[in-house]
């Protein structure tokens, strides 16, 4: 029997039952898969003429190249279809790893989704699809999307972000949230004592 590789490897609702062993690579081409196409929903309403294609298992996403379309000179290679977001690496049984990447057959750019996701500006969905990546082990070498910058490794071993669904705010962010708890705390304080609002003045 055929078993889906890309069916859900933990047995809720998937075709794989839990009596079958779970291979590392069933569990990473499941969650390449799911981030990678959930990202490319996200932003599949930015993209010009966006089609899906299927072929066998294969999902080809089609639409007008946002780098090259607007410079043509006709109306019809304005418009024309030139671009999509393919699969690569691993699908037919390769050995290297999958993930999906731009290119267009006219201008002949050739991005990783994460490339595209910043050469789109949209850079805070790139930071989010980069941190849900690495929470999964799916960046870095080998892998067709960077380790995130350090800073946000590092919080990984901050038991307040270890868990954390989206990318932990940078250290500036977090030295400036506490400073506003502590500020408002500090004004809580003084109503309690004084029972009314602190004098607007240098500490304000
Ligand atoms: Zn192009």
């Amino acid at each position: 029997m055929e078993t889906n590789k890309y069916a859900n490897p933990f047995g809720d609702g998937g075709q794989l039952s839990l009596s079958q062993s779970i291979t590392d690579e069933q569990k990473w081409r499941y969650w390449l898969e799911v981030i990678d196409r959930g990202v490319i929903s996200d932003i599949s309403h930015q993209l010009q003429g966006f089609e899906q294609q299927h072929s066998g298992r294969s999902v080809n996403d089609i639409f007008r190249c946002p780098f090259c379309s607007a410079q043509q000179k006709t109306a019809y290679e304005k418009t024309r279809v030139t671009a999509c977001l393919r699969e690569t690496g691993g699908r037919y049984g390769s050995s290297s790893r999958g993930g999906y990447q731009f290119h267009c057959f006219r201008c002949k750019s050739t991005h990783t989704l994460f490339q595209f996701l910043e050469a789109t500006e949209n850079g805070q969905i790139a930071d989010q699809y980069r941190w849900d990546r690495f929470r999964r082990k799916l960046t870095g070498a080998g892998w067709n999307c960077p380790l995130p910058p350090k800073e946000q490794r590092d919080a990984l071993k901050n038991p307040l972000y270890a868990g954390s669904d989206v990318p932990p705010p940078s250290k500036a962010d977090r030295a400036a949230a506490h400073r506003r708890r502590y500020e408002d705390q500090r004004r809580l304080d003084y109503i309690h004592k004084h029972r009314c609002p602190p004098p607007r003045g240098k500490s304000d």
